[in-house]
């Protein structure tokens, strides 16, 4: 059992000594001791199904033993910076990650976390173009450097910091979108921006396939495939950040983009890939790779033996576990079931996403889509309480996300819509 301090001796030296930015989910904040495959652990050895992890950190479930015991193999040999010396852990999984990938993305640099991998892509894409303009997507996030935080698009994560070169596009939201499911009708304004915002040549484009934070918008089919023939006509690299929708998350298939049927120049990754272990990764081919020996690129503990021993052991897990197949089956089945209780529900507006990333919009109103933020923020603490939690996003803080580990079951799926269906009956 647990024996260390209470989740309010927590809060209190976290008021004192952390930053004041620091937020948590739920009024009583949760202290998590222990995590095992899907299920989190309080103080008191309370169980909850947790429905978030996968966002967070974790693909194929708390402290998979396969998983923790390749890193306490690893650590107990040798944890050093890779970039000076040899070592099998770093070139093992960039072989790994590079068969995962189509054409000829093959070259791998390793980072800390998905900000460092956005950053670093978008500094490629400009080294390699020559070019400074970047093209996002508003309601995007893609980190919190001074490149990532310009790319990001929503108010609440930008801070009044110099954010040149970037143009932001209409977001190609289905839902919420001017032009609906019209993915081509949006990509024409990344055609406007590069005609009207620019010399006309451009660094690049960066987005996700389905925005995580941005509450799981798919992005309108044809989207991508417009999007990208814009800017490589402007002579600009394609940037898809997998941050969330990467790594066989979304059940059909391993990689966001395929998707939308399109191979971008520089994929970036991060989060689930370390199943909790600090990991990110850009992916590029050999000829784009090519820019950083102009000058010396050094991350010291970017792919470390520790973390890329993490990374290759959870590729192996999805592999044996199948857990891709199992985001599809899962997912769809969970998808199935929340659709319903949207026909059941009239707070419900949406239900989307594929896999096991799924989003749930409240609205007070189906015609006007007005968020239901205060609900939404209800909901989760209630199901909270029944032992299931689940996350939330969007630019109006009114889309529960759902986002599990991937060894989630269907009885795991039913358990949270059962709990889902009951707090908001009660409502
Ligand atoms: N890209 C996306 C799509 C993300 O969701 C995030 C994190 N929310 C990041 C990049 C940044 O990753 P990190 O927090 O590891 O820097």
């Amino acid at each position: 059992p647990y024996t260390g301090p209470s989740a309010e001796e927590i809060l209190a030296k976290r008021k004192e000594y952390l930053s004041p930015s620091l937020f948590h989910f739920f009024s009583k904040p949760l202290n998590v001791v222990d995590g095992k495959m899907q299920y989190l652990f309080d103080e008191n050895g309370r169980r909850y199904l947790d429905g978030f992890g996968g966002i967070a950190t974790v693909c194929c479930g708390h402290c998979h033993p396969d998983v923790v015991d390749a890193i306490v193999k690893q650590i107990n040999r040798i944890q050093h910076s890779t970039v000076l010396y040899l070592n099998h852990a770093i070139a093992d999984f960039a072989e790994a990650l590079a068969s995962k990938m189509p054409g000829n993305l093959k070259v791998v640099f390793f980072t800390n976390s998905g900000t460092e991998a956005n950053e670093l892509a978008m500094m490629i894409a400009r080294l390699y173009t020559g070019c400074q303009d970047i093209i996002s997507l508003r309601n995007a996030y893609h980190g919190n450097a001074a490149a990532t935080m310009g790319a990001t698009a929503q108010s609440v994560w930008k801070f009044n910091v110099i954010q040149s070169g970037v143009h932001h596009a209409l977001n190609p939201d289905p839902y919420r979108g001017v032009f609906g499911s019209d993915g081509e009708k949006y990509a024409k304004d990344v055609q406007d921006i590069i005609d009207f915002g620019t010399t006309g040549h451009v660094a690049g484009f960066i987005s996700e396939a389905i925005q995580g934070v941005g509450g799981i918008i798919e992005l309108a089919p044809g989207y991508l495939p417009a999007a990208y023939g814009s800017v490589k006509k402007a002579g600009g690299l394609c940037i898809s950040d997998e941050v969330q929708a990467g790594f066989g998350r979304i059940g059909n298939h391993f990689w966001g983009f395929e998707t939308q049927g399109v191979v971008p120049d520089i994929v970036t990754m991060a989060k689930g890939i370390g199943n909790g272990i600090p990991l990110g990764a850009v992916v590029t081919t050999p000829e784009i790779a090519e820019v950083l020996t102009r000058r010396s690129y050094f991350n010291t503990f970017g792919g470390n033996p520790l973390c890329t021993a993490a990374g290759l052991a959870v590729l192996k897990v999805m592999e044996k576990e199948n857990l891709q197949e199992n985001a599809l089956v899962v997912g769809s089945y969970l998808k199935k079931r929340l659709t319903e209780l949207k026909d059941k529900y009239e707070i419900i507006g949406d239900v989307r996403g594929k896999g096991l990333m799924l989003g749930v919009e409240l609205v007070t109103d189906r015609q006007q889509k007005t968020p239901a933020k205060a609900e939404t923020l209800h909901v989760m603490e209630q199901m909270k309480e029944l032992g299931v939690l689940i996350g939330k996003g969007g630019f109006y803080g009114n889309v529960f996300r759902i986002t599990p580990p991937l060894c989630f079951t269907k009885e795991d799926a039913d358990f949270l819509v059962d709990a889902m269906d009951y707090t908001i009956s009660k409502m």
